[in-house]
């Protein structure tokens, strides 16, 4: 199961399909077109958002709409959806509506087919990740040689800094990272190079690389 990445939306925020015989999408952030034509014709379960910020769930109301998928997120930011959404009315976007309901989803929660969701908040409360087998997808926490934004009203810049220590912490170095924005990288690589939180401002012994 590898996700497929679709760059779309207003801010080309990243997209992920993982399919085995039905689907699931992560951040509807493009066309409902595009998602119908990669599920083709196979049933998407959930419709899951890493985060409410608007350009994550761009086309999450019409996806649902049109597939009858059940829609997952943090409670606590499904409970501050209207202020992460309305972000991007600085940006010169009218807020997409959020779907008309949600199931939550926690911690340690194992969602579909070994998908275990990590609450990994920072960039906003209810960010999560999502691990599977071999890959992490990490939302607006961590990207390829970049971090997620906290100067957000919303965001909490030490809580970002100790779940990308979390990361690092409990996610082998091989696993690729699926970031919300930008190309694919490793847990390794960025625990070694990142910047901004790299392994030795988490305090944890880098992981042996001989696993990779
Ligand atoms: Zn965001
Ligand atoms: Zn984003």
């Amino acid at each position: 199961m590898t996700p497929i990445r679709l760059m779309a939306g207003p801010l080309l925020a990243n997209s992920y399909i993982l399919c085995e015989d039905e689907c699931i999408l992560v951040d509807p952030a493009g066309d409902v077109e595009d998602v119908l034509r990669v599920l083709r014709g196979r049933d998407l379960r959930f419709v899951v958002a890493t985060h409410m910020h608007f350009d994550h769930v761009w086309s999450a109301k019409a996806v649902i709409d049109s597939t009858g998928a059940d829609f997952l997120v943090h409670r606590l930011d499904w409970e501050l959806r209207y202020e992460l959404l309305s972000t991007a009315e600085e940006l010169g976007f009218r807020p997409p509506d959020p779907p008309d309901r949600a199931e939550f989803v926690e911690d340690g929660q194992t969602i579909w087919r070994g998908l275990r969701v990590m609450h990994t908040p920072g960039h906003t409360p209810g960010s999560i990740s999502l691990v599977g087998s071999g890959f992490v997808l990490t939302g607006d926490l961590l990207f390829n040689g970049s971090v997620g934004r906290t100067d957000l009203p919303t965001s909490n810049s030490k809580a970002l800094v100790s779940s990308i220590c979390r990361i690092y912490r409990e996610i082998p170095y091989h696993y690729v990272v699926y970031p919300g924005h930008g190309p694919p990288t490793t847990v390794g690589a960025e625990a070694t190079n990142n910047p901004f939180v790299g392994a030795s401002s988490c305090g944890v012994t880098p992981q042996s690389t001989s696993a990779t």
